[in-house]
């Protein structure tokens, strides 16, 4: 009697194992279909998103022949017909948020991006600065600041963000969470939106790849390549993440936001530049500047690195860039960022003999494609970095027509990155971190070192006091349960001179080199 009890145990148990085993692989199998469901109709950035959320478990997968999701919708469907003679409700609008919803919508109306035309406000001739001392007004004003009395005038002064450091990626994507809108043509459901692992910043939702002319076969193949290595929704870097650089900012903005901001304005002989050089040292802040510009404009951004268009697209080079310049009029209004400029478009004659006829194609094809931007409405802009721009191709610069000059940081700059990074307290996470620093002292040591040279040496000063306790650490794993209080050593201003006496700056001899080619080429 007890072997047979314990035999029907023994068969529920594995019936319900079975059972679960099954349900687990249902739920498996649903997230491959809703993957190729995705791709298939052309919501790439979901479907990817989708794909790092299972670490890589839904791409390894194909669906069999003759089934997807459509199909087993369907195939339900006629089943729920033929039992119940209706065909089956399975989805229903969600409710009206009432008053709350005008509330979110008044407020979003505030935020339109850039590229919403929106009329001009009045402004009083009085307002107006005097021509040439718009960006120190701007500077002098920010100086009585927003927070309180506790920022130090340095701070405000280069547009300096603690608190975004402080608060970490989180704060900012809560920040960011305001500005949040929708494309209104498209709708795709929240799930999926909420998906992605940089979602929290997505300022608009890109129309799905299946509206996109262009595709067909390997040209489907080409944007989704791009879709997923290549675009991002939102860079999240605002202007004043980026320290010092007063200038460039400006320009940058007169060239690229100010004509997405105000198109009405930028017509005729104002018509806007289509094209940007961003030329300058190593390390200065162009990519932060390129990323700015499709923060605070809201457009898609599409970076690309010269190295990855030469080593991954060998072959397909040329179309890249035709599917890349599609795509980015299809997503408009579209920021490209073409880094590292002078790896594709270096002058024919520096490599001539030995130049690759695939690469030939692809700078022709980069020509052209500018050319035609050049001619279009379309909202697309070329934003190009180079770190040696006298390689550059003559046909490219003429193309370039707006060249603005990303130098090294000046005095000011250097001593708001160095209390930015090093401020007075902060938090590596578990334990605090106590500076004691002349900064003054010390942007003088670091001159000639760039934003990121800086920045490393910010890093290096702070790990000393962190590699000291170490010992401490490894020691204590052996032996307690506890584990010890952790005070960090204060990192002082001999601490910082003695981590430059280490470091060099990457590009202070190549300065001189700029300067000469600014004098030469620099547009306006
Ligand atoms: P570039 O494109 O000019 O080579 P980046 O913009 O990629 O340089 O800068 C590299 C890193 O250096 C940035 O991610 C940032 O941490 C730091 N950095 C450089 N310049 C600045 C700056 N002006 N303000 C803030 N951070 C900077």
């Amino acid at each position: 009697m007890m072997e047979l009890s314990y035999q029907s145990m023994k068969v529920a148990h594995q019936a319900r194992e079975a059972d679960e085993l099954r349900t687990e692989m249902r739920r498996k199998n649903l997230l491959i279909l809703i993957y190729h469901h995705l791709l298939g109709q052309g919501y790439v950035s979901a479907a990817v998103a989708l794909d790092q959320e299972t670490n890589g478990g839904v791409r390894r997968f194909e669906v069999c022949d003759n089934i997807d999701l459509e199909m087993v919708l369907m195939e339900y469907e006629s089943y729920h017909y033929v039992k119940f003679q209706k065909y089956p409700k399975l989805i229903r609008r969600t409710a009206e948020p009432g008053e709350n919803r005008n509330a979110r919508s008044s407020s979003s109306i505030k935020r339109t991006p850039c590229s919403a035309v929106k009329p001009l406000p009045k402004i009083n001739p009085s307002q107006i600065p005097k021509s040439g001392n718009g960006a120190k007004r701007t500077t002098a004003s920010s100086h009585t600041n927003e927070n309180g009395s506790a920022v130090p005038p340095e701070l405000s002064e280069f547009g300096l963000n603690v608190s975004s450091i402080r608060n970490g990626p989180a704060g900012e994507a809560a920040n960011n969470k305001k500005g949040q809108m929708t494309d209104s043509k498209v709708s795709i459901p929240d799930a999926v939106k909420g998906a992605g692992s940089d979602s929290d910043h997505m300022e608009r939702l890109l129309k799905p790849l299946s509206g996109f002319s262009g595709m067909s076969g390997e040209m489907r193949e080409l944007a989704a390549i791009i879709s997923r290595d290549i675009y991002l929704h939102s860079p999240n870097v605002r202007w004043e993440d980026i320290i010092g650089l007063e200038d460039a900012k400006r320009l940058v903005k007169e060239a690229v936001v100010y004509p997405i901001k105000y198109p009405q304005l930028f017509t005729g002989i104002l018509s806007p530049w289509k094209g940007l050089l961003l030329y300058g040292p190593p390390g200065t802040g162009k990519t932060l500047l390129a990323k700015a510009v499709a923060t605070e404009c809201k457009t898609t951004f599409f970076n690309i690195s010269a190295s990855s268009i030469v080593s991954k697209w060998r072959g397909d080079s040329e179309k890249l860039v035709r599917v890349l310049f599609e795509l980015a009029r299809y997503h408009a209004p579209s920021t490209i960022f073409l880094d590292e400029l002078e790896s594709v478009m270096s002058q024919r004659g520096a490599s001539m003999g030995g130049e690759h006829e695939g690469s030939r194609r692809m700078k022709t094809e980069l020509l052209v494609q500018m050319d035609g931007l050049a001619k279009s409405k379309d909202l697309v802009f070329v934003l190009a970095a180079s770190n040696l721009p006298w390689e550059l191709d003559h046909a490219m610069l003429r193309r370039l027509e707006k060249r603005i000059i990303v130098s090294l940081p000046s005095s000011p700059a250097r001593q708001a990155m160095i209390s930015h990074w090093l401020p007075p307290l902060s938090s590596t996470g578990a334990v605090e971190l106590r500076t004691e620093l002349d900064y003054e002292t010390l942007a003088k040591g670091v001159e000639g070192y760039s934003g990121s040279d800086i920045r490393l040496v910010c890093k290096e000063a702070a790990m000393r006091p962190v590699r000291k306790i170490f010992d401490a650490l490894e020691s204590h794993q052996d032996g307690d349960t506890e584990m010890p209080a952790i005070q960090l050593e204060t990192v002082t201003t001999a601490d910082f001179l003695e981590v430059i006496t280490h470091t060099k700056p990457s590009a202070r001899n190549l300065m001189d080199k700029y300067t000469a080619w600014e004098r030469e080429y620099e547009s306006v």
